[in-house]
C-alpha cells in the first residue's frame, strides 16, 4: 500500500519543543495535509495538533495511532504555518502554542474535568440513598455522580460550593478526575437559513429583555447576521428577531440574498497631502511587492480615507486586504465605515465576538468571500487568501502586544507576513512608537506624512496648567485648577461638550495609616489596594481582590485612615459638585463592563446627551466627535514615574492623543494639561504636538542606556508561589550569564518591580543584546536550561521585545 503518508509530525500545545510522530490509521491516509488538526492520544489525554509534516518514515520506537481527523481543509495554510515558525522562534514560544493560538476555531476543542465515582464511593452513594440524614453538599454530589461521570461547571449549577465537595471525596478516595477534551461540533448551527440586521433603537417602546439584548447586540454588531449562529451569542434570539421584526427594529431575510443591499458611499475626494500619500500606496499595491510604509499623520489629518482607497485599490486587483485596528477601537462606528464602503465582502474579527460567530467569519475569510477583513490583534492570523495589503492602524498602540504566551506584536507579526505575501504594509500613527519612527529614518520603511488637519483645521491649542503654581495661589490641593473650571463652564454656556482624562481608576489610588504609615495591600500581590467608593470596596486592579472598605489599620488598629489620590471615580463626583447642572458620563473599566457597554457611552455622547466625558485613557483613542472643544487632563504626571523605559513615550502618545480628541469638528479646540512636570520633554513635546522633537529627545535616552531600538531586548520573567524558590531559580540563570556572553548586557536578577503578583513571587533578568541573534541564541540556552532542570513551564516567562517591563 502506499507507505508514503503512513505517518504525520504534530505539533501539539504542550511546552516541549519537539513535534511528534503518530501513525495515521488506513482511513486517514491521504486526507491528512499539514496545517489540519488532528486528535491524538498523549499520555493519558487526548490532545489537539496541528499537523506540521505527512511521511512514510517510520519511527525508530512505537509510535500510537492518531485517533480522528478535525479538519478536511488545512485550518493553516503553509503560509501560516510559516508564520508560526517564525513566531515560535523569534519570541522564543513553544510552536504548538503558537499554532493553538493561531487558529480561531481552537475554542472548540474544549478542555476540562470529568468526575465519575470510584468503586468506594459507589458503596458509599448507596448508603446515603437509604440514609435519613439531611443531604448536605457532599452527599448531593455523591448522589449526582451516581447517575454519570459529570463536569465540575454542571455540577456547580446544581449544588452551591460543588468544587469543595469534590475536593472532600477526591480525598476520601470515592471520587476520579480524568482530564478529557471534549468536541464542541462547529457546525451545530441549524438550519435556520435567516439573516438578521439592525435597523433602529426602539425609542420610548419598552422591550422584553431578550428583545432588548438582541437589539444592542446587533447595534453594535453593524451587518447582517445568521440567525442561527446568533444563538450562540444571545439567548432567545430567534424569538426575539421574528419579535423585533414585527416592530420593525430588524430586518429579517432569507440566507444568501440576490445581491449586496448595502449601498456603498461615495469616498471623500482627497486633499493634496492625502493624494501624494495614497498615490505612493497605489503603487505599491499594484507592484504586488512587499513595501512597507509609514504612513504618519497628525491627529484628524484623514488616515482613514486613505486605507480606504488603498483596500479597493488592493480589491481592484483582484486581491485581499487587512486592517488592524487597536482593541478598544473597533467599534461599531468604525466597522460601520467599512460597512458603508465595501458591503458584505468585509468579515469583522474581534475577540470579544463568540465562537460560533468568529468562527463562522473565519470561514467567509478563508472562502475569499470577504475580501476585506478589519480585526484586532490575532487577526494578523486571518486566512486571507491572496493578500495584497495589510494597514496597522495606531501602530503605537498597546494592545497589539500579546501579554501571554506566544508573547508576538501583532505589528511586527503584520510586517513579516506581508513580507512573506508579497503585499504592501502601512503602519498608520500621529504618534508613532520610536522603533517604527527609527525604522523609516533609516529606510526601511518609507515615511508618509500627513503634517495638516483635515480642510485645514486648526491643530488644537495646547495649554500647560502648573499644579504646583495653583496651590502656592489657592494654598488648596484642588483636583481642578481654576482655569480649567472655567473653561468647564464655558462650554456648559454654549452647548459644547468637554472630555476629561485620568488615567486612574477608583475613587483613591490607596488608604494609609496616618498612626503607623501603613498601606493596605493585596493579600496576593505587593501593590496597594484602590479604594471603589460606590461598591464600598477596595480593589485590587491586577488580581481583581477585593475586601471590604477598612475602618481600622490593620497593622496598629488606629482608626486613622487618609484616602489618598484621585481617581475618575473621585473626579466625577467632584465634577457633580463643581457643575450641579451638567450631565456627566463616566467611561472606565468600572463603567464599562463589555463592549456593547462602551459604545453606548459613546455614542450617547456623540449624540449629545451629555456634557462631560470623564474617562481613563480609552477615551483617548481614536474617537472623533466633532463638538468637543475641551480636553482636560486633569493630571498629566500618573504615568511618568513608573520605572520603566517607556513611561516617557507612553506618556507623550497618550497626551497627544487625547488632544487630538478636541476640536475635530467646525469649531476649534483647546487642551488643558495640568501637571506638577511642566518642564518634562513628554509633556513639554505634547503640548507642543511636537513629535520631532520628542523623538529626538527620546531616541539620545534611548541610545544612551541602549535601550531598544538600540538594542535587542528581551525580560526574563522567574516566578513560583514559593519565594526561595523564584529566587533560587532566577539566581541560576544569572550564574549561567555571569560573565555576560559578548554583546550583551544583563540587569539583573533583581526583584521585578512588581515582587509579588497574583500570590506569585517574581525576580527578573533584562537581556539588552547588540544582535537578535545573540539574543535568541541566549535565550534558548536559557529554556534548555529550565528543561533539562525540569521547571514548570510557567516558572519561566520570556518576553521578546517587551512593551513594558511591570
Ligand atoms: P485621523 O484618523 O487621521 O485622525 P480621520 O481619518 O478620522 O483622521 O479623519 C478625520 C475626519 O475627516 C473624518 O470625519 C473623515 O471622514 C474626514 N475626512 C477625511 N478625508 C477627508 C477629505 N478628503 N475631505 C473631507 N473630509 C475628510
Ligand atoms: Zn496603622
Ligand atoms: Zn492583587
Amino acid at each position: 500500500m502506499n507507505e508514503s503518508c503512513a505517518y504525520a509530525d504534530i505539533s501539539l500545545p504542550v511546552p516541549l519543543e519537539q513535534a511528534f510522530t503518530y501513525r495515521l490509521p488506513e482511513t486517514l491516509r491521504h486526507r491528512v495535509r499539514p496545517g489540519c488538526r488532528l486528535l491524538v492520544p498523549f499520555g493519558p489525554r487526548k490532545l489537539t495538533g496541528f499537523v506540521l509534516r505527512v511521511h512514510g518514515d517510520a519511527p525508530a520506537t512505537g509510535t500510537r495511532e492518531a485517533l480522528r481527523l478535525l479538519d478536511e481543509e488545512p485550518v493553516l495554510d503553509a503560509h501560516l504555518l510559516a508564520l508560526g515558525q517564525w513566531i515560535a522562534s523569534y519570541y522564543c514560544a513553544p510552536l504548538g502554542e503558537v499554532l493553538r493560538g493561531m487558529a480561531p476555531l481552537a475554542g472548540e476543542v474544549r478542555r476540562g474535568k470529568i468526575y465519575s465515582l470510584t468503586d468506594a464511593g459507589r458503596d458509599a452513594a448507596r448508603q446515603f440513598v437509604t440514609s435519613t440524614e439531611p443531604e448536605d453538599k457532599v452527599v448531593r454530589v455523591l448522589k449526582l455522580l451516581e447517575t454519570r461521570p459529570l463536569t465540575a461547571t454542571w455540577l456547580t449549577k446544581k449544588v452551591e460550593k460543588a468544587t469543595d465537595a469534590l475536593r472532600s471525596l477526591e480525598k476520601r478516595g470515592f471520587v476520579q478526575v480524568e482530564d478529557v477534551e471534549a468536541e464542541r461540533d462547529p457546525l451545530r448551527a441549524s438550519a435556520a437559513r435567516l439573516r438578521v440586521e439592525f435597523i433602529a433603537r426602539p425609542g420610548e417602546l419598552k422591550l422584553p429583555k431578550a428583545e432588548r439584548e438582541l437589539l444592542s447586540y446587533l447595534e453594535l454588531h453593524p451587518g447582517d447576521h445568521n440567525l442561527a449562529a446568533l444563538e450562540e451569542a444571545v439567548k432567545h434570539a430567534s424569538q426575539a428577531a421574528r419579535a423585533l421584526a414585527r416592530k420593525n427594529l430588524v430586518s429579517l431575510r432569507p440566507e444568501n440574498p440576490a445581491s449586496g443591499s448595502e449601498q456603498i458611499r461615495a469616498p471623500h475626494l482627497l486633499n493634496p497631502h492625502q493624494q501624494q500619500a495614497f498615490d505612493r500606496i497605489h503603487a505599491a499595491i499594484q507592484a504586488r511587492e512587499f513595501r512597507p510604509f509609514l504612513l504618519q499623520g497628525v491627529t484628524g489629518s484623514g488616515k482613514t480615507e486613505i486605507y480606504l482607497r488603498a483596500i479597493e485599490t488592493a480589491l481592484a486587483i483582484g486581491r485581499s486586504a487587512l486592517l488592524l485596528v487597536p482593541e478598544i477601537a473597533l467599534t461599531p462606528a468604525v466597522a460601520g465605515q467599512f460597512f458603508h464602503r465595501f458591503g458584505d465582502r468585509v468579515a469583522i474579527l474581534h475577540s470579544a465576538f463568540h465562537d460560533a460567530e468568529r468562527a463562522e467569519q473565519w470561514r467567509r475569510v478563508r472562502s475569499g468571500d470577504a475580501g476585506v477583513v478589519v480585526a484586532t490583534r490575532s487577526g494578523v492570523f486571518a486566512p486571507v487568501q491572496n493578500l495584497g495589503l495589510i494597514v496597522v492602524d495606531e501602530e503605537h498602540d498597546n494592545s497589539y502586544k500579546q501579554q501571554e504566551t506566544p508573547r508576538y506584536h501583532g505589528r511586527d507579526v503584520a510586517v513579516v507576513r506581508a513580507q512573506a505575501a508579497g503585499a504592501c504594509v502601512v503602519l498608520g500613527s500621529a504618534t508613532p512608537s520610536l522603533e517604527t519612527r527609527y525604522n523609516s529614518e533609516r529606510g526601511k520603511y518609507a515615511l508618509l506624512e500627513l503634517p495638516e488637519r483635515i480642510e485645514k483645521r486648526p491643530m488644537p491649542e495646547v495649554e500647560l496648567i502648573d499644579m504646583r503654581a495653583e496651590f502656592l495661589d489657592t494654598r488648596k490641593q484642588a483636583t481642578f485648577s481654576r482655569h480649567l473650571v472655567d473653561a468647564i463652564n464655558e462650554r456648559l454656556k454654549n452647548g459644547e461638550q468637554t472630555m476629561l482624562l485620568l488615567n486612574r481608576r477608583g475613587f483613591s489610588s490607596f488608604v494609609t495609616c496616618r498612626s503607623c504609615g501603613e498601606r493596605l495591600q493585596c493579600v496576593n500581590c505587593s501593590v496597594t489596594l484602590t479604594y471603589h467608593r460606590r461598591d464600598r470596596r477596595m480593589l485590587c486592579h491586577y488580581c481583581e481582590y477585593a475586601e471590604k472598605v477598612p475602618t481600622h489599620c490593620p497593622h496598629c488598629q488606629s482608626e486613622h485612615l487618609q484616602f489618598v489620590g484621585t481617581g475618575s471615580e473621585r473626579v466625577e463626583e467632584e465634577l457633580h459638585r463643581h457643575f450641579a447642572t451638567a450631565r456627566i458620563a463616566r467611561m472606565d473599566r468600572d463603567t464599562v463592563s463589555g463592549k456593547r457597554h462602551f459604545e453606548s457611552i459613546l455614542s450617547e455622547f456623540r449624540a449629545g446627551n451629555f456634557d462631560i466625558l470623564v474617562g481613563t485613557q480609552m477615551i483617548a483613542k481614536g474617537h472623533d466627535i466633532p463638538n468637543v472643544t475641551l480636553v482636560g487632563v486633569v493630571s498629566a504626571d500618573v504615568g511618568l514615574g513608573m520605572p520603566d523605559f517607556r513611561a516617557a513615550e507612553r506618556t507623550f502618545q497618550l497626551l497627544t492623543q487625547a488632544a487630538g480628541r478636541a476640536g475635530r469638528g467646525d469649531l476649534p479646540g483647546i487642551v488643558l494639561i495640568q501637571t506638577i512636570n511642566p518642564e518634562h520633554y513628554a509633556i513639554r513635546c505634547a503640548a507642543a504636538q511636537d513629535y520631532r522633537m520628542f523623538y529626538e529627545k527620546e531616541l539620545q535616552f534611548r541610545r544612551l542606556l541602549r535601550y531598544p531600538p538600540f538594542s535587542a531586548l528581551a525580560s526574563v520573567l522567574v516566578r513560583d508561589d514559593k519565594q526561595e524558590e523564584a529566587l533560587r531559580r532566577s539566581t541560576e540563570l544569572g550564574r549561567l550569564l555571569d560573565p555576560a556572553p559578548e554583546g550583551l548586557k544583563i540587569l539583573g536578577p533583581a526583584e521585578a518591580q512588581v515582587p509579588r503578583l497574583k500570590a506569585e513571587y517574581r525576580y527578573q533578568l533584562l537581556i539588552k543584546a547588540t544582535s537578535r541573534k545573540r539574543l535568541n541564541d541566549t535565550l534558548n540556552e536559557l529554556r534548555r536550561f529550565a528543561a533539562d532542570r525540569k521547571w514548570n513551564p510557567a516558572t519561566l516567562v520570556i518576553d521578546v521585545d517587551p512593551v513594558t517591563l511591570l
